[in-house]
């Protein structure tokens, strides 16, 4: 599933491919994707209309048109938007294509269909839309702010770096690999973590996420940027889909276990 790097990387991509295009044609062949409209009603939006820049809100995408209306995309578990040239619309799985005037099309492909496009009339509904808690690569994310979003609770910190309300844009694979990089057990109780974990936490959130920007984002199955490229941060990840390898940092093996019915997979002698 695509994480803060992955949506990021597709944020990036596209941004040039998009920006001053006006929409000639848009169609929707899974109306089930569109959230709070139909697929006329964004047919009728959208034609005309002329996308300014593409924005991130954790994992949500918002395409900003001219006007102040956003098009927003949650790619969730297989989704994929990609801009290339309009071949064919009997691709496998496209659910809805936005052909542009500058002879690229942007292709929201979704094999299992749990993506979902909403419109937001202006930033304020973006933003409601895509109601997430401090961006983790954001200046104001400071260790205290980190500490403000685990703070005073007995849930697992796990659990914790998981909840879109408390911190935008971590999934399984950042959270595994930050409570390793941190070296905490992901199953401690968030509210006892001292200062100097939540400051190793958040040290590592941040390298985590910023590495794997750097490397392109994760593909571990689906996920590809908005050229359609492949990541490459999978070759550089310490624990997520290591189970029963040896731990990078002792010579302990890494193990895997269940923590809010998510696959986990931490060092037991390098994470206390
Ligand atoms: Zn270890």
């Amino acid at each position: 599933m695509p994480e803060l790097p992955e949506v990021e990387m597709v944020k990036r991509t596209i941004t040039p491919h998009i920006t001053g295009a006006t929409v000639v044609e848009a169609q929707v062949l899974w109306p089930g994707s569109l959230v709070n409209m139909t697929p006329a009603l964004l047919r009728d939006r959208l034609v005309g209309a002329r996308f300014i820049t593409a924005h991130r809100r954790g994992k949500y995408l918002g395409l900003a048109l001219a006007g102040d209306a956003y098009l927003v995309v949650h790619l969730r578990m297989t989704g994929r938007l990609t801009a290339r040239p309009l071949k064919s619309t009997q691709e496998r799985h496209l659910r809805m294509l936005i052909t542009m005037d500058n002879g690229i099309a942007l292709h929201f492909v979704d094999q299992r269909k749990f993506g979902r496009i909403y419109w937001a009339a202006d930033r304020d509904e973006f933003l409601r839309i895509a109601q997430v808690g401090p961006e983790p690569l954001a200046d104001e994310f400071t260790p205290q702010a980190l500490a403000a979003a685990l703070g005073g609770t007995k849930m697992k910190v796990k659990s914790c770096l998981l909840d879109q309300r408390r911190i935008a844009g971590i999934g399984n694979i950042y959270a595994d690999e930050s409570l390793f990089r941190a070296g905490i057990h992901p199953e401690r109780s968030a509210g006892s973590l001292n200062e100097g974990e939540i400051f190793r936490l958040w040290q590592a959130i941040r390298t985590s996420l910023a590495n794997a920007i750097e490397h392109g984002g994760t593909t571990v199955r689906d996920y590809v940027d908005g050229d359609g490229s492949s990541g490459d941060n999978q070759r550089f990840l310490l624990v997520y889909g290591r189970a029963g390898s040896s731990c990078t940092n002792c010579t302990g093996i890494l193990q895997r276990i269940k923590v809010a019915g998510r696959g986990t997979v931490f060092c037991p002698r390098c994470q206390k």
